[in-house]
């Protein structure tokens, strides 16, 4: 979050009042909020801290410190209104602010974009052209499915600046158009997968799939987490073998199955859970499909030792991240908390290594793809939390864990369990929600909200580096937890 500097604190009062969220324009134009808010928060602090703050005539409750907290009606009239914050000492204002603001749709216009499909002819073969591709579930949908580059589709249409792509038997997924070029030559046709390839050790299992070009696939896993499924689209099966060589391992069963119209579903059953992750992915330069699995092995020590956790310390350099009412900044804390997390971890016996370990700015993908390089065995994200305008902060705060693949459940049920013991604050619950930093598959990944930033209380103990070591510990003991179990 990036934040102006202030210049409102007029010089004929006493007192300040630093508001830092919302944060008011330097020219004075009103502040936009969503016209589904109803009501806002703000924060900040004031001085001298025995003063007392009005936010529309309410007193507001102010911290030791000078730390405050306000959820606050919004007028919702048309037009420009304004919010009045007064800091009254002995009687008398000793400083004041106005806050205009206004509301703006909830949505922006779709723009129908036309341009050049004129003289398109459905069914249309596309082919993906970049990485890190994603296709949705409807236009500006939720993620569906991660097309490697090079995969060929079949669009059916075009909705808005998005390909609508046939699945087979009525099931469609969307993909935007900057992401594919059209191939214009050649008429949509099946894959052939061929003979199978198995070998399972006790610490992975390794499967070569021939198939004769690249297909969209979806894997799922069971809800007992033993059994991968992969189905791959447009692709007929002219698997007549299986071979299983070493077979030693995890895997307890491979078949393939002839899914509905075009599509072949394969199986794999292994004897434990995959939560330790697994990758499906085309081979770099031959027409295969490679699926690797990484088992637990049973009756085994579970210990941290040499095990690769590769801890991400949130945002940096010019990503701040949230801010508290006393200007504590999110990329910083976390820093702090990462570099005493991999301290902790190494102390235990991992290979604990930082995505980042300056205040530099790295992207999302970038983390991920540090992590895969590393052949990482576990992920976690460290944050602290913010809310988005119109949520009630006095409803929503404290400790909260999040992860996104079934394998990844358990990971954050055990970092979860110490984080919150160790934070001591209200449990904001474990969320499954599709986040960057949680979303492969190859490894447990789960990120930490430690705290909210905007909540004064938990502003305070985030300042507090006694605090930031228990999390630490926490943290640490949460993930050898996780490997210490069965
Ligand atoms: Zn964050």
């Amino acid at each position: 979050m990036v934040f102006a500097s202030f210049g409102f604190s007029t010089e004929k009062y006493a007192g300040r009042i630093d508001l830092v969220y919302p944060r008011l324009s330097e020219d004075g134009s009103p502040y936009l909020f969503l016209d589904t808010v109803r009501a806002a928060f703000f924060f900040g602090t004031v001085s001298p801290n025995s003063a007392q703050l009005e936010i529309d005539g309410q007193e507001v409750e102010v911290t030791s410190d000078g730390a405050f907290l306000a959820y606050v009606p919004l007028d919702k009239l048309l037009g420009t209104k304004a919010i009045h914050l007064a800091l009254i000492e002995e009687g008398k204002v000793s400083d004041a602010l106005t806050f205009p603001y206004a509301f703006t749709a909830e949505t922006e216009k779709s723009v129908l974009d036309t341009e050049g499909i004129g003289s398109l002819v459905f069914p249309l073969v596309l082919r993906v052209a970049a990485e890190h591709t994603v296709t949705r579930t409807m236009p500006g949908g939720t993620y569906d499915l991660f097309p490697a580059k090079g995969t060929n589709l079949v669009a059916s249409g075009i909705n808005g600046r998005f390909f609508v792509i046939d699945l087979g038997s009525g099931e469609a997924t969307y993909i935007e158009k900057q992401f594919v070029s059209i191939d214009t030559g050649t008429a949509p046709q099946l894959a052939v997968l061929e003979n199978i390839a198995v070998s399972s050790l006790l610490d992975e299992s390794f499967l070569r799939l021939p198939i004769s070009s690249r297909q969209p696939f979806r894997t799922r896993l069971s809800s007992d987490l033993r059994e991968l499924t992969v189905t791959f689209y447009h692709t007929i099966s002219d698997v007549n073998r299986i071979m299983f060589s070493p077979w030693t391992g995890g895997v307890e069963v491979v078949r393939w199955r002839p899914g509905e119209a075009g599509r072949v579903d394969i199986d794999i059953r292994c004897s434990r859970p995959i939560e330790h992750g697994y990758i499906v992915r085309y081979a770099t330069e031959d027409s295969e499909a490679e699926i690797l699995i990484r088992h637990q092995p049973a009756g085994r020590a579970h210990s941290l030792d040499g095990k690769t956790i590769v801890v991400d310390p949130g945002h940096g350099g010019t990503a701040t991240g949230s801010i508290g009412p006393r200007r504590t900044i999110e990329k910083d804390v976390v820093l702090t908390l990462g570099k005493l997390l991999t301290k902790e971890l190494k102390r235990l016996g991992a290979k604990a290594l930082l995505t980042r370990d300056t205040d530099t700015t790295l992207g999302l993908y970038e983390r991920v793809d540090l992590a895969r390089e590393e052949n990482a065995d576990f992920l976690i994200s460290l944050h602290t939390n913010a809310l988005p305008d119109g949520e009630n902060p006095f409803l929503r705060h404290g400790t909260g864990t999040y992860y996104y693949q079934p394998g990844s459940r358990r990971a954050a049920e055990a970092v979860h369990r110490r984080l919150l013991l160790a934070t001591g604050l209200r449990d904001d619950g474990i969320f499954y929600n599709d986040l960057a930093l949680v979303r492969p598959t190859e490894f447990p990944a789960v990120l930490v909200e430690v705290a909210y930033m905007m909540y004064p209380e938990e502003e305070k103990l985030l300042q507090d580096p006694k605090f930031v070591k228990r999390v630490a510990k926490g943290l640490a003991r949460g993930i050898q937890d996780y490997f210490r179990v069965r």
